[in-house]
């Protein structure tokens, strides 16, 4: 199978809980206009919520699509202070990134929390970005692919021939903001097992088409060497989306 054809690369910036709209506009501004022509991958900025209406007019028309940072699972009702997946779909949305390890540590999002949203996402034509990956301490107590594991599992739990919509990013919490990058093999050997667990859920041939994504203080200067691993298939990027030149820098280190 030509993997290529379904794994096209991915670059999405995460931009957190960063940027006023005029920021934002700023920010997606720069991107559009210093993005190389021709870069033949998926790219896809996630602002903040109150800044995706104003970046999804400067994005209109190009390439460049546009992702939420969260959502609720249910489309409608008594919850203050969420967002639904028809509002995100009303403001162009294509991407919702879900499970970030910042949401299951500061906001109590779990597993069957993830997998709500999941399915909501998918059937809401939104595609899930779906995080997972495991403490310092998990990893020095050689636990870090049973968590992944239970992550996986019960995030897609149920989905089965929607896997093939989604998108997962292996996100080691130890390499998030700290600076410290997982390895290019330590993640490649992650990339590699997720893709094992993907395919004891839905075989082989589908988990050869979903792509994996690696974050975690991916920059520009080890964006190539992480992109250059056999089961990594794009970046989810926090601080160096933050810059429209460091962005667009990672994005070309790529070509
Ligand atoms: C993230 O939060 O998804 C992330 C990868 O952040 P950073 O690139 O800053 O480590």
């Amino acid at each position: 199978m030509d993997v290529n054809k379904f794994r096209r690369k991915i670059i999405a910036g995460n931009w957190k809980m960063n940027k006023t709209v005029s920021e934002a506009v700023d920010l997606a501004n720069t991107i559009k206009r210093e993005l190389p022509d021709g870069c033949d991958m998926d790219v896809v900025l996630c602002p903040p919520y109150t800044a995706l209406k104003a970046v999804g007019d400067v994005i209109l028309n190009t390439r460049i699509k546009l992702g939420a940072q969260n959502m609720h699972w249910e489309n409608y009702g008594a919850f203050t202070g969420e967002i639904c997946a028809t509002m995100l779909r009303d403001l162009y949305c294509h991407y919702v990134i879900l499970g970030h390890s910042e949401r299951r540590i500061y906001f109590g999002e779990t597993d069957r929390t993830v997998n709500q949203k999941v399915k909501t996402a998918i059937n809401s034509h939104l595609t899930p970005i779906v995080c997972v990956g495991e403490t310092l301490d998990q990893r020095e107590s050689g636990s870090a692919k049973d968590i992944v594991s239970t992550q996986v599992r019960e995030s897609l739990d149920g989905l089965n021939v929607d896997l093939g919509k989604i998108v997962i990013a292996y996100e080691p919490v130890w390499a998030i903001g700290t600076g410290r990058t997982a390895t290019p093999q330590q993640a490649q050997e992650m990339h590699a097992f997720i893709r094992e667990v993907l395919s004891s859920m839905v075989g082989e041939e589908i988990a050869q088409t979903i792509r994996i994504q690696y974050g975690g203080s991916m920059k520009p200067a080890n964006a190539a060497e992480l992109m250059s691993q056999p089961d990594i298939d794009g970046g989810l990027i926090g601080g160096a989306a933050l810059e429209a030149l460091s962005f667009v820098e990672l994005i070309k280190s790529l070509k």
